[in-house]
Order: C-alpha cells, then sequence, then structure tokens
C-alpha cells in the first residue's frame, strides 16, 4: 500500500486560496485543486478520507509563546485572579504552607485589577512570607514584585545601580521597594529559575495540550540552555507531539554549544531558526518605550534596552551562526529601534528578521517598516486583552496599536501568536480577535473597525505568513511540497469555525499522521 491520502468532499483552505481536494503522499502534499484533478493523479491504493462537508485547515502555528514558562504557570502559582493585595499576600500564605521550603514564585498580577491601584511591594510580600525569597511576576512578565529575603538573595540593595535596560523601584531613601523593571529582574529571575528547572515530560504535556487546539508548530520564545536541552531530548527520544522551533536568549548563545544549535534528526520536528532580544518593556508596567510620553503618567516614556550599536553587531554575532534575529519591541520608539538595528543584516541568508509584537505602528514608523520590511510577529489576542490600553497611550495614539490591516496593506508579512502564558494559549482566541476587534465582553485596546481582518486573512496570520515567517514556507501551507500538517474542523466553513473556538477542531495530523493526544479520541 503506498502511504498515500486523499481528502475530499468538504472545503480545504490551503493558507493563501481554496480546493476541493488535497492528495499526500510520504507526508507531503502532492496534489491540491478540483477533486477530478487532484483524485486522477491519486495511485492506486491511496486511502480516501471523506471529509462529509467539514472544512480542512493547515495546521495552526503560534509564532511566539513560551513553552517552559506555560508550563510552570500550568503547575499552578497563578495570580491573574487578585483583586487586591491583601488576597496576593493571602495566596502567597498559602502555598507557603503547600511548599515547605525554597522559592515562591507566582505569576500573573496587574496593578489594574487591584482595589488598591499600586503595585504590591516588598513589605507587602514580607508579611506574607518573611524568611523565604517570594517573586511574583506581573502578567506581561516584564516586572517582579519581590520580598526583602528576595532581594538578599540576589544581592540587590541600596547600593545597586539601575542596569542598563532595567530598573530597581525604590523607596524615598533610595532601598529597593521590591518592584525590579526589565533587566533589573534578572538575578531574582535566576533564583526563580532554578526554583523551577524546566522538566521534559512537563514540557511534553504542554505540547500536548497546544496539539489538542490545532496548534502543529510552536515557536518558542527567548530559550533557556536549560529550556532549549529539555525540548532536545524530547526530539532526540521522537516524542515531540507537534514540530517546535526555537529562539534562544541572546545573552545565553555563547553558553551553547554549536551541536545544540543545529537541528535534530533533520526530519522537521525541532530547529532553532534564531535568537531573541529585547528593545524594550510592555504597557502594562509602562516600560514599552514611546516616542512620547505615557498619556497616564506624563513623566515617563518607557524603558529602552540596549544601545542601537550594540543590537546590530551582537545580531550580526548571531548571523554568523545561522541565527535569524527576533526582537521585541512593543512601543513605537522600541520598534523604530528594532528596525534600524537590522539594516547591517540586509541581504544575508537565513536572516529573516522578525520584530516581535510591534504593537504601537502610527504612520510615522510605517515608512521605517516600509524600508527594512522585517516579518511582524503580532498578538491578536491583545486586541481582546490590554483594555486599559486607551488610558495608557489616550485615544488617538490607542487607534495605532494592533493595526493589522494598515499592517497588511503595507505588503508587510504578519505572523500571529499568543505570547503564552502572557495571554492565553489558545490560538482560536487570537483568530476571533483578528476578526471581531471587541472581546465578547465588549472591551477592546482599540475597537477601531477598519483595522479587522477577513476570517481567510487571519487564517493566513496562523498558517502560511506564519510559515513564511519562521523561514519555513512548506509550513502552514497546504500547497504542492508542503509538508502535510492538517486540522480536520467540525464547521463548513471558516466563520463558523470561528464561532466554535477551540471545540471545532476533529483531528490533527503533523507529516501526514494523526497527532494524538491523551484525553482525546483518535479520529485519524
Ligand atoms: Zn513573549
Amino acid at each position: 500500500m503506498p502511504d498515500a491520502h486523499l481528502w475530499k468532499n468538504g472545503p480545504i483552505f490551503t493558507g493563501r486560496r481554496w480546493a476541493e481536494a488535497l492528495l499526500v503522499e510520504g507526508g507531503r502534499v502532492t496534489a491540491v485543486g478540483a477533486e477530478t484533478e487532484t483524485a486522477r493523479s491519486a495511485p492506486t491504493g491511496t486511502a480516501v478520507h471523506d471529509l462529509g462537508g467539514h472544512l480542512l485547515v493547515p495546521g495552526l502555528i503560534d509564532a511566539h509563546l513560551h513553552v517552559a514558562d506555560i508550563t510552570r504557570a500550568r503547575q499552578g502559582r497563578d495570580l491573574s485572579r487578585a483583586r487586591s493585595i491583601a488576597e496576593l499576600v493571602d495566596q502567597v500564605r498559602g502555598w507557603a504552607e503547600e511548599q515547605r521550603e525554597g522559592t515562591i514564585v507566582g505569576r500573573g498580577w496587574q496593578t489594574d485589577r487591584l482595589r488598591d491601584g499600586r503595585a504590591p511591594t516588598r513589605r507587602d510580600l514580607d508579611r506574607a512570607l518573611p524568611d523565604r525569597p517570594v517573586i511574583l511576576y506581573h502578567a506581561s512578565g516584564h516586572v517582579a514584585a519581590v520580598n526583602s529575603s528576595a532581594l538578599t538573595a540576589a544581592g540587590v540593595d541600596r547600593s545597586t545601580s539601575d542596569p542598563s535596560g532595567g530598573r530597581v523601584g525604590r523607596e524615598a531613601d533610595g532601598a529597593p521597594n521590591g518592584l525590579l523593571y526589565e533587566e533589573a529582574m534578572r538575578p531574582v529571575a535566576d533564583l526563580a529559575a532554578a526554583a523551577n528547572p524546566p522538566d521534559a515530560a512537563a514540557l511534553g504535556r504542554t505540547l500536548d495540550i497546544a496539539a489538542s487546539l490545532g496548534l502543529t508548530t510552536v515557536a518558542t520564545m527567548n530559550t533557556s540552555p536549560e529550556e532549549l536541552a529539555a525540548l532536545r531530548t524530547l526530539a532526540e527520544d521522537r516524542v515531540l507531539p507537534i514540530r517546535v522551533r526555537t529562539y534562544v536568549r541572546l545573552s545565553a548563545v555563547d553558553a551553547i554549544a554549536p551541536k545544540h544549535l543545529a537541528p535534530s534528526g533533520g526530519d522537521g520536528w525541532f530547529s532553532v531558526p534564531g535568537v531573541k532580544a529585547f528593545a524594550d518593556g510592555a504597557f502594562g508596567p509602562r516600560t514599552a518605550w514611546l516616542s512620547r510620553p505615557y498619556s497616564d503618567a506624563p513623566e515617563e516614556s518607557g524603558l529602552p534596552v540596549g544601545s542601537e550599536d550594540g543590537l546590530s553587531s551582537a545580531l550580526a554575532c548571531a548571523a554568523e551562526r545561522g541565527l535569524a534575529p527576533a526582537v521585541h519591541a512593543i512601543g513605537d520608539r522600541a520598534v523604530e529601534h528594532a528596525v534600524r538595528s537590522f539594516a547591517p543584516l540586509s541581504g544575508r541568508p537565513r536572516t529573516l528578521a522578525r520584530v516581535e509584537h510591534a504593537s504601537l505602528t502610527p504612520p510615522e514608523i510605517l515608512s521605517e517598516l516600509d524600508r527594512v520590511r522585517p516579518a511582524l510577529v503580532v498578538q491578536p489576542g491583545f486586541v481582546w486583552s490590554d483594555t486599559w490600553l486607551t488610558d495608557r497611550l489616550g485615544p488617538e495614539r490607542a487607534r495605532w496599536a494592533y493595526a493589522f490591516r494598515t499592517l497588511l496593506g503595507q505588503g508587510l508579512v504578519l505572523a500571529g501568536s499568543s505570547d503564552a502564558p502572557y495571554d492565553p494559549l489558545d490560538p482560536w482566541r487570537g483568530l476571533a480577535a483578528c476578526v471581531d476587534r471587541t472581546a465578547p465582553d465588549g472591551e477592546s485596546a482599540n475597537p477601531e473597525r477598519s483595522e479587522a481582518l477577513s476570517p481567510e486573512q487571519a487564517f493566513g496570520l496562523y498558517t502560511a505568513s506564519a510559515g513564511t515567517v519562521l523561514g519555513e514556507p512548506d509550513l502552514g501551507s497546504l500547497e504542492v511540497g508542503a509538508r502535510a500538517d492538517l486540522v480536520l474542523t467540525r464547521a463548513t466553513d471558516l466563520p463558523r469555525a470561528l464561532a466554535l473556538g477551540a471545540g471545532s477542531v476533529e483531528a490533527t495530523w503533523v507529516d501526514g499522521r494523526p497527532v494524538r493526544v491523551p484525553g482525546r479520541a483518535d479520529r485519524g
């Protein structure tokens, strides 16, 4: 029997266009188009799959998430439901009862959701637990609130000066207040990582969840050497449920042996396409770098991370090792800075430069983007999540946040992503937010309807365009030559699939083979 499969009798979206039938041989698409012609190419013995009128789409790609952080968030210690500092303190006390020793790490608080209207400080957290380190990350991951014990363990005191691209929050007399911004988090981040080393089996379970949502490729960003090693183990043991791409932390590249940056096995399941660097922070804690001050804090314009020259030369070194740059830039000033840092890389092979987030792109920035034409990796779910964005930016500027249609109109390549765990992993939420600029509860970071995408454009962001951004045009597409990563839905068209959300995923294939998701019957 040949390893050949023909799908027919239902709408097929290739990532770019519509087709009636799809032929897969040896894990790759060999014909796609009108039913009679495609069926004619099928060798004798081809297995025929009747779609029964249901929609078939390419496997979804999340071009930017954090597998180890999702795994830690999944393992508990979630503060996102806390509505006051007193509740945060209670949660920490509860965790300290369960975990009798070592560092307590939690994540997910947001000042805008706390009745106190301020961030927790070391004094609050000392009340919760005075004698062991407590590290509580903001929902954005760009600020940590820590107690005095964590400051001591990390060697941060009143004599510590602010690092480049970071800030130590201080009390009136100069003593640290327990809030560490951006690069100033690094010493406590090392403590937090040591308290929760990534475990390969747990990372594998996170990837099983991704597969159950219809994701067939994920790119994990800012990967530590430990996370890289754990994912590589899964790849070498051939137990990855879906494809994984890693963008390693720029500062860690030199510590990683070249053989660990090479793809695993040559079968397309695991590779290291690039490095991740930072140009700024996030809107929530007002560390995203803006060209004009924050509307709700006129003395602040954000926190630039590193110099343009420094970033350029670091990215050029990474390019020498075949690693493409992915630079985090949220504020408009940071986007400009990131794009300029790519200039020396132009013309090099394998350097598809990515701007991560590119959240604020007013008209002044568009010409700069047009000149360098980097790929933009956006998070449509943030349109529904960043409900406080108009306070930060003012309504005129917020109009240019998450301006997806304008960016596509410039001919730029946009890939969709979740940035999980900083927003839910579910790609269907992002897909829906592309099309409906306002969340079901009526909230929006930028409700501008003219920035809404069509369902085809939305799926394009999470399929074919994402493959392009990863430098792998054979991913996210069902055109001839593409890898047969497929999602069969329970819906009959794209709008109905969006309405059903993750519940529309009926079955998933990678390389033409059914993905076995624990807890879900295999219908492949
Ligand atoms: Zn991220």
